[in-house]
């Protein structure tokens, strides 16, 4: 029987994905070798390489005063590679999540870090507001969804400085204008691809400014120069990204997968505030996550938590158990999730309510 994979990451992948990369371990690209074992030389990977960075720049209409770049270390690596390659004294940082609370703590081991704005005054349950961006700051970081919290910042911010911006859990799931970005990253395995991989764009001029020596691993400019190729890249997870992003290009592109979003996001949010064993624990509905919905027994109904996630697991719903730091659920609803499986989740809690 289908299961209905909900796990905040590594997370649901287009089926597309998994069929194409189980076809390549096997036979890749004709080859009759696997992709597992291919020189990362070879002229069907280099290929695979130069597809997947030049897909993301159509998809996100990257401008061409950036790059694109997939690395390894996943997403926490960004978190000291961004303050070592921007940071010259001093740079501000939204603090909205154990996410970007971790990119802080790696920041202050180059400069001074300003909290530009914080929500941790209520266990980060919302998006701070008529922020006041300092323009003595190198940078500005942001964490545009709080994968744990359900918080998502989903328009870009108009930044005096340069801004950063860590979508892990959101790259691709709407059109964003990169122009207005220094440097944005995400780890691969909530939206794009197994784990193991990074992407990056950068603005090729937010570069080489900090007077500070830069290791070769660690320096962008050095995988720009070398498209990604200074060293082995991560080939499988690489070629898998390509797999999504070509299936994105064929589901109709950014636009239509922000729309598809939109409805699933809809229809989930509509039966948590209908329902009366539920809420959400983020007030404001400007400020949820269409990615990651999280959601707690309403007051009164806290002992049925345990009997909510049976009655799911009963269902083949899988992974909707809440992050520790907030408790309740929490249902992934990232771009290769079906409405129909956000259909399942909401019919299940429509079920449990008439049960209670
Ligand atoms: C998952 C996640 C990370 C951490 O990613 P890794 O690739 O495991 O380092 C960082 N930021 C956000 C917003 C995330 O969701």
């Amino acid at each position: 029987m289908k299961k209905h994979n909900f796990y905040a990451g590594p997370s649901i992948l287009p089926e597309y994905t998994i069929q194409k990369t189980a076809e390549a371990i096997l036979n890749f690209a004709g080859t009759t070798l696997s992709v597992l074992e291919i020189s990362h030389r070879s002229k069907e990977f280099v290929a695979v390489m130069d597809q997947a960075i030049s897909l993301v720049k159509e998809l996100l209409e990257v401008p061409d005063t950036h790059e694109v770049l997939f690395l390894q270390g996943g997403a926490s690596a960004q978190f000291y590679m961004v303050p070592f390659n921007l940071m010259k004294t001093k740079a501000g940082y939204y603090n909205t999540g154990v996410w970007a609370a971790n990119a802080i703590k790696e920041g202050k081991f180059f400069g001074e870090v300003v909290e530009v704005a914080s929500s941790k005054d209520k266990n980060y349950n919302y998006i701070p507001k008529n922020v006041t961006i300092p323009t003595d700051i190198d940078y500005l970081h942001i964490t545009s969804n709080n994968t744990i919290y359900g918080t998502q910042i989903y328009y870009d911010i108009d930044s005096p400085v340069p801004l950063v911006a860590d979508m892990s859990s959101d790259i691709f799931s709407r059109p964003i204008d990169v122009s207005k970005y220094a440097l944005i990253y995400a780890g691969a395995q909530k939206n794009l691809a197994p784990s193991g991989v990074a992407l990056v764009i950068v603005r090729k001029d937010a570069l080489g400014k900090t007077g500070r020596p830069i290791p070769t691993m660690i320096n962008y400019q050095t995988h720009i120069d070398a498209k990604s190729m200074f060293n082995t890249p991560p080939c499988l997870p690489v070629f898998s990204a390509l797999q999504t992003l070509t299936w994105l290009k064929d589901n109709g592109g950014i636009k239509a997968m922000e729309a598809k979003n939109l409805a699933k996001a809809k229809l989930l949010y509509d039966e948590i505030d209908r329902n009366k064993l539920f809420v959400c624990p983020v007030p404001d509905p400007e400020d949820r996550s269409r990615m990651n919905v999280t959601f707690v027994m309403a007051p009164g109904y806290e002992a049925l938590d345990k009997g909510f996630l049976a009655k799911a697991k009963e269902l083949n719903i899988l992974g909707i158990e809440g992050h520790r730091s907030v408790g309740g659920f929490r249902a992934s609803i990232y771009n290769a999730m079906p409405i129909e499986s956000v259909q399942v989740l909401v019919d299940a809690m429509k079920e449990f309510e008439a049960a209670n």
